[in-house]
């Protein structure tokens, strides 16, 4: 594709993005020329799309950024497409995907629409669809495998954790994520992280918090029930402790993001030799802090871990009427403040490699604390958020 038309395409779809509602009407368009032409294909997709506009033109923009670069771009089309395998999308719908993307763009300018913009916008739906049908195509593993709820324990009101039996292990790295879908919401896959790791026995753990007004989280939490069967996707992440750095590690994790803090660590005490691990576990309360006790287990028997909870508040809330317990003896005592301050106030801890894990506002703020102390940026690991 030419520079002018690159610039044109890309000013295009600026207008898109800029005016007033313009994402959601490209993405509604898009969906009513997809659905018009191929009816069968209304029955991969979820019942509620509302991240779609967002998720579709982030990743049109990418794509935009990158027509340089295209073997980057290739190389995000092709993920997102062996991601999209999950929804039972195969190459050969990529070539209609393109087709009514190109229509939408035509609805959607309606007359201003010309010949220079539409030869534009065809070359790149179909780089995008040639690139996606190659991703699609070259992974041969399962699209996702099934596994059995073996276990629903509700920690806190808010909280369960989940075990499951898969019916053969999913091959994912400890400190990785997965796509999950559960009876409940079929077709509504989420994100979460394993929170023991992988073993041949197939047994998966995860710790699932309700997100007020949320659509799946809820339904783990609150009608989970034993014998039900969930798909999990292939993994993705790549939050790993650098064992040849020689660097020692500093991992952060507040509330269920502990999770692939804990399969990393759960794997590391597996192993003879391993670096010294700092942990700070936050919570809000300290009822949130429902998973200390067993990683505290794990650093009496793995002497180079060292656990250090941190809460906001000195006391439970009103609505969990039970004493805040003391740590365990030996503990380190629990730290009372905001986690990414108390986590700085220690210093930059310049030499460690350092993971975050928790919600997307927590990990800002974390890595903002140590940005502030020194932190060099390069040294912080978090999964996109
Ligand atoms: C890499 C990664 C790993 C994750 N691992 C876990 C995990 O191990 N355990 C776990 O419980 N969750 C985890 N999550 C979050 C999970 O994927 C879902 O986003 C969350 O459960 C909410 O889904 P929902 O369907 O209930 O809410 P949705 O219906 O998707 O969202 C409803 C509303 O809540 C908002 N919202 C979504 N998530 C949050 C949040 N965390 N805090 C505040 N508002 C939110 C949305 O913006 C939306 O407005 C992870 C997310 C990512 C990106």
């Amino acid at each position: 594709m030419d520079a002018r038309s690159a610039a044109l395409v890309r000013a295009n779809f600026r207008s898109v993005l800029e005016s007033p509602q313009g994402p959601e009407r490209l993405v509604s368009a898009f969906y009513s020329h997809l659905f018009a032409e191929n009816p069968g294909l209304y029955e991969l997709f979820p019942p509620t799309m509302d991240m779609q506009p967002k998720r579709m033109t982030m990743a049109i923009q990418y794509v935009l950024e990158h027509l340089e670069d295209w073997e980057q771009a290739q190389k995000f089309l092709e993920q997102l497409a062996r991601d999209h395998r999950k929804y039972g999308v195969q190459a050969a719908h990529y070539d209609r995907a393109a087709r009514a993307l190109l229509a939408a763009f035509r609805t959607y300018h309606g007359a201003a629409w010309h010949s220079e913009l539409e030869e534009g916008w065809r070359d790149i739906t179909i780089l995008i669809s040639a690139a996606m049908a190659i991703g699609a195509n070259s992974d041969k593993s399962k699209p996702y495998w099934e596994a059995t709820v073996v276990g629903h324990r509700r920690v806190l009101d808010d909280l369960a954790v989940v075990r499951l039996q898969s019916d053969e292990p999913v091959p994912y790295q400890a400190g990785q994520y997965v796509p999950v879908s559960v009876p409940q919401r079929p077709r509504m896959w989420r994100y979460l992280s394993p929170a023991i790791p992988a073993n041949p026995y197939g047994e998966i753990e995860f710790h699932v918090r309700k997100i007020r007004g949320g659509w799946v989280s809820p339904a783990i939490v609150n009608e989970t029930e034993i014998g039900d069967r969930w798909q999990i996707a292939a993994p993705l992440g790549g939050l790993h402790v650098d064992r040849d750095s020689g660097r020692d590690v500093l991992m952060i994790g507040s509330g269920t993001g502990i999770a692939p803090l804990r399969a990393q660590l759960i794997e590391m005490g597996q192993r003879g030799i391993n670096p010294r691990v700092h942990f700070f576990i936050g919570g809000h309360y300290p009822c949130d802090l429902y998973d200390v006790e067993n990683m505290w287990q794990l650093s009496q028997s793995n002497p180079w871990l060292t656990v250090i909870p941190v809460c906001e508040q000195k006391t439970n809330p009103w609505w969990y009427p039970h004493p805040a317990q003391d740590e365990p003896y030996g503990m380190h005592r629990r730290l009372i403040g905001n986690l990414g301050a108390v986590v700085a106030s220690f210093g930059s801890w310049a030499d460690r490699q350092i993971q975050i894990a928790g919600s997307a506002h927590m990990i800002a703020d974390t890595r903002r604390a140590l940005i502030s102390v020194g932190t060099p940026e390069h040294n912080i690991s978090c999964d996109p958020v």
